[in-house]
C-alpha cells in the first residue's frame, strides 16, 4: 500500500498543493459501515486484498477493541472474534 502511495506522489505535477494531494489520498480510500458494529469502516480502495479498519482514533480491526471510549471502556457485547467487515 506505500508503494502505490509513492507511484502517485511521484505522478504528481511539482505544482501540487497539499490539499489536492490530500484530496488524492482520500480519493483511494474505500468507506463501508460496519456489518457487526455498525460503525464506519475504511481501507485502500486500490488494495482489495487488504483489510478493513475501524475509522475510531486507533484503527483497530477488531469490534470489541474499537468500540473503546475514553471513560466508558469498551462495548462488552460485541464479540472479540469480530472484525471489521463490510455490510
Ligand atoms: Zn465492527
Amino acid at each position: 500500500m506505500m508503494l502505490e502511495m509513492l507511484d502517485m506522489v511521484r505522478k504528481l505535477p511539482p505544482e501540487t498543493t497539499l490539499g489536492a494531494f490530500v484530496a488524492g489520498l482520500d480519493r483511494m480510500v474505500a468507506h463501508a459501515e460496519c456489518r457487526y458494529c455498525k460503525e464506519p469502516i475504511s481501507r485502500l480502495s486500490v488494495a482489495e486484498d487488504q483489510p478493513w479498519f475501524h475509522d475510531d482514533p486507533s484503527r483497530m480491526r477488531g469490534c470489541h477493541a474499537a468500540s473503546y471510549r475514553p471513560g466508558k471502556g469498551w462495548n462488552d457485547s460485541l464479540p472479540k472474534k469480530w472484525s471489521a467487515t463490510p455490510a
